[in-house]
């Protein structure tokens, strides 16, 4: 862990760079180092998942704010309880106040003065997030989430009393969780009906609460939980599990998990919906005699015969190899856009072929001529370049 790169380092941007800066910066190492483009070249696999790492952590907030705090122990999946995997609270066991936690799930307990205390409520959300790549996005994915959530509390079961004692029935009320007042007022007594205030409306007592759990009868326990992907979820969408969340209150339902899904963008495909687009560079020759290609697709590569005299930026398009669409209604399209080399540093030889090649041209471009209106002479130059 000691030797491991700062993760702005690796993608080459600043403490400060931007989601999109931290997202073209991956993709540009990404493209440099892919394992598909480097066989064989361990060097390169390496950086690849050195920069999938990097990705992986400053993408996400969360993650990122734990980077940014505590460095790589932050976001180390073997450091600690907690763990890099945990998204939500509970990145670090500690550093979170059970307090919080019991006042989320028990809102409204304290100031509800009418609400029934003993009546079974739904367990909180819990979210988490979780990276996958693109081609786990683009044909659905199984994984496993590390998460932290609340429990019933493994010491005292959930009675929230210290091992050998139980909840005493309140003495104010009976164990009925409600008082009757009798106030006087200028229509006669009134008698009305209050929560009892000394046992908060429960109709119980603990008179020695678990240590654990502070006789709230829970506790935040670490857990994993599968997670079934479907194929075609895009970034920044979310999967719910039913009953991943929270523990429910008096026997009332678990609540669910959230999982917000970050997808790591792709070296080479882009996606548009359902559909895949990829750049495919050629050289000016294969461009104009036509050639065999064989292109990248989510299910490897395809053979596509490019026609002769095919044009810079020419788009064709493989019918059903882009992304399952959600809930199984087929896929979408590859298009392939096509990129000339134009070859720079020629030889004297190749300069001279060339030359040879464009005055056998018959039908030149037609607007390349002095019609004796030219106004004067650009010269660009290197940095003429970069001001434009
Ligand atoms: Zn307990
Ligand atoms: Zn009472």
């Amino acid at each position: 862990m000691a030797d491991k790169r700062d993760y702005y380092e690796v993608l080459g941007v600043s403490k400060t760079a931007s989601d999109d800066e931290i997202k073209k910066a991956y993709r540009k190492l990404a493209k440099q180092y892919h394992p598909d483009l480097n066989p064989g070249d361990k060097v390169a696999e390496e950086k690849f998942k050195e920069a999938n790492e990097a990705y992986e952590v400053l993408s996400d907030s969360e993650k990122k704010a734990r980077y940014d705090q505590y460095g790589h122990a932050g976001v180390d999946p073997n450091f600690g309880a907690g763990g890099g995997g945990f998204g939500g609270f509970g990145g670090f066991g500690d550093a979170f106040d059970l307090g919080d936690i019991f006042g989320s799930i028990f809102g409204g307990f304290g100031g509800g003065r009418q609400q029934n205390p003993n009546a079974p409520r739904k367990g909180s959300t819990v979210t988490t997030n979780l990276t996958i790549s693109f081609e786990e996005a683009a044909k659905g994915c199984k994984k496993t989430v590390r998460i932290s959530r609340i429990d019933t509390c493994s010491e005292c079961g959930g009675s929230g009393c210290k091992k050998g004692t139980s909840a005493e029935t309140c003495k104010t009320c009976g164990g009925s969780g409600h008082v009757n007042v009798q106030q006087r007022t200028p229509f006669g007594v009134m008698s009305t009906t209050r929560q009892c205030s000394t046992c908060g409306g429960r109709g119980k007592i603990i008179k020695n609460p678990c240590s654990k759990c502070r006789g709230t009868g829970f506790e935040s326990k670490a857990a994993t939980v599968d997670v079934e992907i479907p194929a075609g979820i895009d970034d920044r969408q979310a999967l719910h599990v039913r009953g991943g969340g929270n523990k429910g209150v008096n026997g009332g339902p678990t609540g669910d998990l959230r999982v917000n899904i970050n997808v790591r963008p792709h070296p080479f495909f882009e996606r548009d919906g359902f559909d895949v687009w990829c750049d495919f560079t050629v050289t000016f020759a294969q461009a104009a005699l036509g050639d065999t290609l064989y292109v990248p697709t989510l299910d490897g590569k395809v053979k596509y015969e490019l026609p002769a005299g095919t044009q810079p930026g020419e788009v064709f398009r493989f019918r059903n190899r882009g992304i399952q669409q959600l809930g199984g209604r087929g896929r979408g399209d590859q298009f392939v856009r096509i990129i000339v080399d134009v070859p720079k540093g020629l030889n004297a030889q190749q300069k001279d072929l060339l030359k040879k090649f464009n005055d056998s041209l018959p039908n030149k471009p037609k607007n390349n001529i002095d019609d004796g209106k030219t106004v004067g002479e650009e010269k660009k130059g290197f940095f003429d370049k970069f001001k434009l």
